[in-house]
C-alpha cells in the first residue's frame, strides 16, 4: 500500500535536502565561532541560565596547577553572575609561568552568564619596571640633593673662609653628580623615543673619534692611555648621533674602571654582516655574578666606586637602547683584574627592529 503520491514524496525529499543543508550550514558556523572564539585572547566561559556550559574557548584553559585555581574563581563568578551579581577577582599565579590574570562575571540578559578572562601579566610587568624606575630616579636625586641641603647649612654656619671653600667644593661635586644622572636620564628617554631614529650615511671613524675625544683629557688626569686601531667598514648606515652616544658611554665606562698607566683600546671589523665595535679596557673586570645585570637601569656592581667615579648607572642601559634601535646587540666579556671587552654589533644591512 502506498500512502504518498509522488508528488508527495518529491516534495518531501527536497524539504529532507532543505534541512540536512541547514543542519550542515549551522555546523560549519558553529565551528567557525569556535575557531573564531579560540583565537581570541581573553579567555570565556559561557553558560545558560541553568549553569549547563555552553560554551568555553582556548585561553580558557591555563592547563596544570594553574587551572584548579582559575577553575575554583570561574565557578564562583558564573555562580553569581546567574544571580544577576556582576563581579571580578584578580588572580596571581606563582607559576611558573608567573601570571596576573583578571576574572570577571557578567550577567546576560535574558538568563545566563559570561566570564571573561584577561591576562594582565605583561602590564602589571611594565607597571612593576616602571614603579622600580621611579623609585630609583627618586633614591639618585634625593642623595645628592640631600647632600646640597646639609652643605648649604654648613656653609650658611661658618665663617672660616678654608672650610667654606671645601663645602662649595663639595657642593659643586654633589650638584654634577645631580645633573649627571639628569643629562643621562634625559639621554636614555630621548633615545628611548627616537626609536629606530634616523638612519644616514655615517663615517665609523668620525663617530670613533667624537666619542674618544669626549674622553680624553679625563683619560690623560688619569693616566689611562687611549687609542683607536683598525676601524672598519668606513661607513654604515645608522642614527650616528646614537652611536657616538653609546660608544662614548663605553669608553667613558673604560677610563672611569682602569688603573693609572692602563690602556683603552677601540677598535671596529666587520663580522658577518655586522660591524663589530669593541671597547677593551685593562682594568677592574666585571664579577662574573654581575656579568648579566650591569646592563640594566641604575644596577651597579660597586656602589662606593660608582659614586667616587661619578657613575650615573644608566650608561650601559644606554648602550644597550641603542644596540637594540638599530637591530643589533651588546655584549662584555670580563675577568676580573684583567679587563673587559665591550662589543656592539651594529647590523651593515638596515634592519627594521620588531616595535619601532
Ligand atoms: P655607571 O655610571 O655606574 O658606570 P653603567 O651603566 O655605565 O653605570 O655601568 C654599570 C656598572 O657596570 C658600573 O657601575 C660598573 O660596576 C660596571 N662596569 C661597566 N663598565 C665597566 C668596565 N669597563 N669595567 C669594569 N666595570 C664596568
Amino acid at each position: 500500500m502506498n500512502w504518498f503520491g509522488k508528488g508527495e514524496i518529491e516534495r518531501l525529499r527536497r524539504e529532507l535536502g532543505r534541512e540536512v543543508a541547514a543542519r550542515q550550514t549551522a555546523e560549519k558556523h558553529a565551528a567557525q565561532l569556535s575557531s573564531g572564539l579560540d583565537a581570541v585572547p581573553a579567555g570565556l566561559v559561557l553558560v545558560d541560565a541553568d549553569g549547563k556550559l555552553l560554551l568555553r574557548n582556548g585561553a580558557a584553559s591555563l592547563g596544570g596547577h594553574a587551572d584548579v585555581l582559575l577553575e575554583e574563581a570561574v565557578e564562583h563568578l558564573l555562580a553569581a553572575a546567574r544571580n544577576g551579581e556582576t563581579a571580578e577577582k584578580r588572580l596571581t599565579l606563582f607559576g611558573p609561568p608567573q601570571q596576573v590574570l583578571l576574572v570577571r562575571g557578567l550577567p546576560l540578559a535574558g538568563g545566563g552568564a559570561l566570564v571573561v578572562i584577561d591576562d594582565l601579566t605583561d602590564r602589571a610587568r611594565v607597571d612593576a619596571v616602571r614603579t622600580d624606575f621611579v623609585s630609583n630616579i627618586s633614591h639618585e636625586l634625593k642623595t645628592p640633593v640631600g647632600a646640597l641641603a646639609v652643605l648649604a647649612e654648613a656653609l650658611a654656619d661658618s665663617d672660616d673662609l678654608e672650610i667654606n671653600r671645601h663645602l662649595a667644593k663639595k657642593m659643586m661635586e654633589e650638584a654634577h653628580r645631580a645633573s649627571g644622572t639628569i643629562d643621562d636620564l634625559l639621554e636614555l628617554s630621548r633615545i628611548e623615543l627616537d626609536g629606530r631614529g634616523v638612519r644616514e650615511e655615517v663615517s665609523l671613524s668620525s663617530v670613533l673619534g667624537e666619542a674618544v675625544g669626549r674622553h680624553r683629557l679625563r683619560a690623560e688626569t688619569l693616566g689611562v692611555q687611549l687609542c683607536i686601531g683598525a676601524v672598519e667598514p668606513d661607513s654604515l648606515e645608522a642614527d650616528g648621533l646614537q652611536l657616538i652616544s653609546a660608544v662614548s658611554n663605553l669608553v667613558d665606562n673604560a677610563v672611569k674602571y682602569s688603573d693609572v698607566g692602563s690602556k683603552v683600546r677601540i677598535t671596529s671589523s666587520v663580522v658577518g654582516g655586522f660591524a663589530e665595535i669593541q671597547v677593551a679596557d685593562q682594568g677592574i673586570g666585571i664579577p662574573a655574578r654581575d656579568v648579566d645585570r650591569i646592563f640594566e637601569r641604575f644596577y651597579r656592581v660597586d656602589r662606593a666606586r660608582s659614586r667616587e667615579t661619578g657613575g650615573t648607572g644608566l650608561g650601559l642601559a644606554i648602550v644597550r637602547h641603542v644596540a637594540s634601535n638599530h637591530g643589533g646587540e651588546v655584549d662584555v666579556v670580563s675577568h676580573e683584574g684583567e679587563g673587559s671587552t665591550f662589543t656592539l654589533r651594529i647590523p651593515l644591512a638596515v634592519e627594521i627592529p620588531v616595535g619601532s
